[in-house]
């Protein structure tokens, strides 16, 4: 298979699937080509192309369905400590990217997960604030479909009867307890956001668009300087391809983009893209998470049913989200934030939290899944495998991991914080002891973000160290975790690329 690591050559006529353009094309031409149609590609590629930039997307998986064979392209291979899950499965290789698949919560950062090393001593300062975030972060939303109203920029909050738990929660010592909630509205029913179906179809419909599946990036044309002309890509077929570009954007998911940054470097000795801080593959974070689940008594009339009846169901969908921060930190231990799922145990359906109370006749749970900050560690690393292959005949990325005693004190204390005020209830059953899962999908750190090169692989424009006109967007640049689910901030941070790529591109 070495033998495919050459560079490529571009003389085949086969067509590509495409989306947007005339097939039968073989070398493309672009402003922009980005890497990835996830949340990070799409939503970058739609502030661009509605500006009148061209844009090209590179989506290693296929237009419909799923492709066992592409989806081998993400295969992560352990170093030795073991890997906290089967990591190739927490990015999926498909149109929309791991859209396909999400839960679709959405919640902002808090202030405090921009600065905790400055405020809390641990984990590290993001170099732009919460503040200089928040217009973005609106516009995402919007993005997302999880905005508050037409033209507001708030998130959706909580209800009013929402509101009560967190109370009753502050009365059993949760004192600091932030109702900063933010869940799914789709239509009024659950419905994770599947951006092939709700935002696609818009960006296909732009001339400035062109998407090409089954066709993965692998190495780039670059200069001296650091200016990328064009990269090079494999179709399924074994075709060698090109898109010319005068920016490339990386937002192929955090463990592929550092590897495709590494790859890059590996092809290129003396370039060293990104390697100025030994930052590139390491930080990587992700969020643990403590499950417990408790069955509803639903003949009891105690306060804790009105607790967790929000008053809008139909605005609100199927989860909750609550925010538990400050005050644990300070304690040496990082954020976490619980979600909460209704369910009919009888029928095995998930149900909304209004209605789930005045079902009278089946059992119902609910199960509290806790998201657990991870403290970013230089020891928790990617490399590339020296052994081992993917199909094209690059190496595969290689993981180092462990759970820091930080980690571990963080969802100890969630299991045990929740396990206590959930005892309090007398309309709860515990039915579970907490258990940990090892990572939640949120995949992040590998290309962190920072003022200089010392301390980073991106600088706050997200462009890549050493490079003129690489970007990398994603959950890969974060420099902190925090406790929320990545993608609404991943997205914000598209919005922010977009206006930065649209000033400087030449
Ligand atoms: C089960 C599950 C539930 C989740 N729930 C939530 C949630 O509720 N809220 C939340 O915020 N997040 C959630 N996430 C995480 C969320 O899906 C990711 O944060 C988000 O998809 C990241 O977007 P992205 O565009 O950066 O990467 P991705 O969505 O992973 O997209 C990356 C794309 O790059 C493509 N690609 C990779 N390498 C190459 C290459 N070399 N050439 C061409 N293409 C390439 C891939 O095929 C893929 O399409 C969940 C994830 C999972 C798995």
């Amino acid at each position: 298979m070495l033998n495919r690591r050459r560079f490529l050559q571009f003389s085949s006529l086969l067509s590509l699937p495409t989306v947007g353009c005339s097939p039968n094309m073989d070398n493309y031409s672009t402003d922009v080509a980005i890497i990835g149609s996830g949340p990070a590609g799409l939503s970058l590629a739609s502030r661009l192309t509605q500006a009148g930039v061209n844009v090209i997307v590179i989506e290693s998986g296929p237009y419909d369905g799923y492709s066992e064979r592409a989806q081998q392209r993400n295969k992560v291979l352990d170093a030795g400590q073991g890997l906290p899950y089967p990591l190739g499965t927490a990015t999926k290789r498909m149109t929309g990217g791991t859209s396909s698949v999400w839960g679709g919560h959405c919640p902002r950062f808090r202030q405090d997960d921009f600065i905790c090393k400055s405020r809390f001593g641990y984990g590290a300062d993001w170099p732009i604030s919460y503040e200089e975030m928040e217009k973005y972060y609106c516009q995402a939303e919007h993005y997302l479909n999880v905005f508050n109203g037409l033209n507001s920029c708030n998130p959706i909050t909580m209800s009013d009867d929402s509101f009560i738990l967190a109370q009753f929660l502050e009365t059993q010592g949760f004192k600091d307890t932030v109702a900063a909630s933010v869940t799914v509205n789709a239509g009024g029913v659950y419905q994770p956001l599947r951006l092939k179906q709700s935002r696609l179809p818009g960006l296909v419909n732009n001339q400035n668009f062109m998407l090409l599946n089954n066709l993965t990036a692998r190495n780039v044309e670059i200069d001296r300087t650091g200016k990328v002309k064009s990269i090079f890509c494999t179709d399924n077929e074994g075709l060698d391809k090109t898109v010319k570009c005068k920016a490339l954007v990386i937002g192929a998911g955090a463990i592929q983009s550092s590897r495709f940054l590494m790859l890059i470097n590996e092809q290129h000795p003396g370039l060293g893209l990104g390697e100025g801080g030994g930052y590139l593959g390491a930080n990587f974070m992700d969020h643990n998470a403590v499950q417990l689940t408790v069955k509803v008594d639903g003949n009891s009339n105690k306060v804790d049913q009105q607790n967790f009846q929000p008053s809008q169901p139909e605005k609100f969908g199927q989860a909750q989200i609550w925010q538990w921060y400050g005050h644990y930190r300070e304690q040496g231990i990082g954020a976490y934030m619980p979600l909460a799922i209704y369910e009919n145990t009888s029928t095995n359906r998930s149900m909304v939290p209004g209605n789930i109370m005045n079902d009278n006749n089946s059992e119902k749970t609910i199960t509290f899944s806790i998201l657990c900050e991870q403290e970013p560690l230089h020891e928790n690393r990617f490399e590339l495998s020296k052994t081992e292959q993917d199909e094209f005949g690059d190496p595969l990325p290689m993981l180092w991991f462990e759970l820091s005693d930080f980690d571990k004190r963080t969802y100890r204390h969630a299991a045990d914080s929740i396990s206590n005020v959930l005892a309090m209830s007398n309309a709860l059953e515990i039915s579970q002891q907490p258990e940990l899962f090892l990572g939640r999908h949120h995949l992040m750190g590998t290309t962190r973000m920072a003022d200089n090169e010392e301390d980073g692989v991106v600088d706050t424009d997200l462009k890549v160290f050493g490079s003129k006109n690489i970007y990398v967007l994603g959950g890969s640049v974060f420099p902190s975790g925090g406790a929320a689910n990545p993608t609404l901030t991943i997205v914000a941070l598209g919005m922010r690329l977009s206006e930065h790529i649209i000033q400087n591109l030449v």
